[in-house]
C-alpha cells in the first residue's frame, strides 16, 4: 500500500526503522507449527471474514486436515473470492507472499507451500521473525499458572511483559470461582472486603513479576456502562453464594451489582499501584456479537470517577471513530490504542489517525499492537500494515501542509514507540 504524498517513501522508510511496541498480544509461547498450509490461508483473524462469507459447514471442511487440498481447494477458493480484499485478508496475502513466495492463492502454491511450512514452535524461528518486524517489546495478555507468577517462575514468550488478565477476577458468580481466584496466594476469603483485599495482593504480585498493566476484555459478554453500585448491594450478591457453594448468580445481569463493584475495586489497585489499565472497545473477534454494548462512550462514568487511573481504550473502538475522539480529547486521563484495528480497517485507521493528529494531541496515540496468539508470521505481517497506515497518514498531512516532514517522523516514532513505552513504563 502506497501513499501518494511525495514524501510517502521517505516517511514509509522511517517507519520501518523505528521499533515497535506491541501494546496488545496473546503469544503464551512460541508457535504455532504448521502442518495444513490452508491453516496458514484461514487462521487468525481471516477465519472470520471467511466465515462471514461462507458458512459453518463450509469452516468445518476448510478445518479438516484430513481431508485432501484438492477436495478442499474449491471451498477455500468460492470463500476467498468473496472476501479477498479486507485488511484480514490483507495479513494472509503478505504472509503467503513474504514467507512463501506466493502472490497468488492457488491450489499449485497450497501444494508448494505444504514444503516449507513456518514451525513458530522454533524460539529461535519465532523471535527471528519478531526481530525481523522490528517489535521491540510486547504486551502480552495471557494467563500463565498465577502460582508461578507470584513464585516468580513463570516464563513468557520472547520479549513479552505480562498484562494482569482481569476479567476472572471481577465476573465471579460462585463460590467455587472466589476460591480458585485466591488460592495461589494460599489464601480462602469469607468476606467481600477479604476477596477485594486478596486482589490487591494478587495484582502486586503479577506487578513485581513485572506485569505493566491491567487487562480487560469484559466487553464480549457485557456492556460497558459499570454502574457505582454501593458496596451493600454488591456484599449482597457475594454472600447469598459464598454461604452455598451450590449457589450460582445468573451471569451478566443476576451478578451486575457485585461485578460493577468489583470492577471499580480493581480500578483502585490500577490506581495505588499505578498500573495503566487496558480496556477493550469496540469490534469483536469472532462474528455474531452485539456491538453496541462495546462502544467506549459506555465508559464515561467510570473514566469520571476514576480520574488517577489511566485508560488504554482498545481497537480504536471500530467503528466509533467521532466517540473515541472525543473521550482521549476530553479525558486527561484516556489514550485511544490501535491495536489490532490496523487489520480490521486498515482505512478507517488512516483516517483516523489523520483525525487524531489534528483533535487530539498526538502524546495520546498509540499506533500499533498484534493482538494474535503465536502467529510471528502474522504480527510481522499486521506490522507491516500499522507502519502503511500511520506512513500513509501522516505523509497525506504533510501534503496538506498540517506539518513538516520531520515532525510527521516525529508523531510516527510517538505513535509507533515513544508513547507507548512511556505510557507504561517500559524503560528501554
Ligand atoms: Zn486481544
Amino acid at each position: 500500500m502506497k501513499g501518494k504524498a511525495a514524501c510517502h517513501d521517505e516517511l514509509r522508510s522511517f517507519c520501518e526503522s523505528v521499533p515497535l511496541v506491541d501494546c496488545h498480544d496473546h503469544s503464551a509461547a512460541a508457535g504455532p507449527k504448521y502442518t495444513d498450509p490452508i491453516a496458514v490461508v484461514t487462521s487468525g483473524y481471516f477465519h472470520s471474514d471467511l466465515l462471514s462469507a461462507s458458512s459453518e459447514a463450509d469452516m468445518a471442511v476448510l478445518g479438516d486436515a484430513s481431508r485432501s487440498l484438492q477436495e478442499r481447494w474449491p471451498v477455500l477458493e468460492r470463500a476467498w473470492k468473496r472476501t479477498c480484499h479486507t485488511g484480514y485478508a490483507q495479513v494472509t496475502r503478505r504472509v503467503l507472499e513474504h514467507f512463501y513466495d506466493e502472490n497468488e492463492l492457488t491450489l499449485a502454491a497450497l501444494e508448494r507451500m505444504s514444503e516449507r511450512l513456518l514451525d513458530l514452535s522454533d524460539e529461535t524461528t519465532f523471535d527471528r521473525i519478531l526481530e525481523e518486524a522490528n517489535i521491540a517489546v510486547r504486551l502480552e495478555n495471557v494467563q500463565p499458572d498465577p502460582r508461578q507468577v507470584i513464585s516468580g517462575a513463570a516464563r513468557l514468550a520472547p520479549r513479552s511483559r505480562l498484562v494482569f488478565p482481569a476479567p476472572a477476577y471481577h465476573r465471579v458468580t460462585a463460590h467455587d470461582a472466589v476460591q480458585a481466584n485466591v488460592a495461589p496466594l494460599g489464601r480462602r476469603v469469607t468476606t467481600l472486603d477479604e476477596y477485594v483485599d486478596a486482589l490487591r495482593e494478587l495484582v502486586s504480585a503479577y506487578k513485581a513479576f513485572g506485569a505493566v498493566a491491567i487487562k480487560d476484555q469484559s466487553a464480549y459478554s457485557r456492556s460497558l456502562e459499570y454502574g457505582n453500585p454501593t458496596r451493600a448491594a454488591a456484599e449482597e450478591v457475594f454472600n447469598w453464594f459464598m454461604e452455598d457453594p451450590r449457589r450460582s448468580a445468573a451471569y451478566p445481569d443476576g451478578v451486575r451489582p457485585l461485578d460493577d463493584y468489583l470492577f471499580h475495586a480493581l480500578m483502585r489497585i490500577a490506581r495505588d499501584l499505578d498500573l495503566p489499565v487496558q480496556i477493550h472497545t469496540g469490534h469483536m473477534a469472532g462474528i455474531r456479537n452485539d456491538i453496541v454494548k462495546t462502544n467506549a462512550a459506555g465508559l464515561t462514568r467510570l473514566i469520571e470517577l476514576h480520574r488517577d487511573v489511566r485508560f488504554d481504550l482498545f481497537h480504536a473502538n471500530w467503528p466509533y471513530s467521532g466517540d473515541i475522539l472525543y473521550l482521549v480529547k476530553n479525558y486527561p486521563n484516556v489514550t485511544i490504542d490501535f491495536c489490532w484495528a490496523n487489520i480490521i480497517d486498515p482505512i478507517y485507521c488512516r483516517n483516523l489517525f489523520k483525525q487524531a493528529l489534528s483533535a487530539v494531541p498526538h502524546g495520546k496515540v498509540h499506533g500499533y499492537g498484534s493482538d494474535f496468539g503465536g502467529s510471528a508470521d502474522r504480527a510481522w505481517a499486521h506490522a507491516q500494515i500499522a507502519r502503511d497506515n500511520i506512513a500513509i497518514a501522516l505523509s497525506d498531512m504533510v501534503d496538506l501542509g498540517w506539518l513538516g516532514l520531520d515532525e510527521a517522523k516525529e508523531v510516527s516514532r510517538a505513535w509507533l514507540f515513544d508513547n507507548a513505552n512511556e505510557f507504561f513504563g517500559l524503560g528501554l
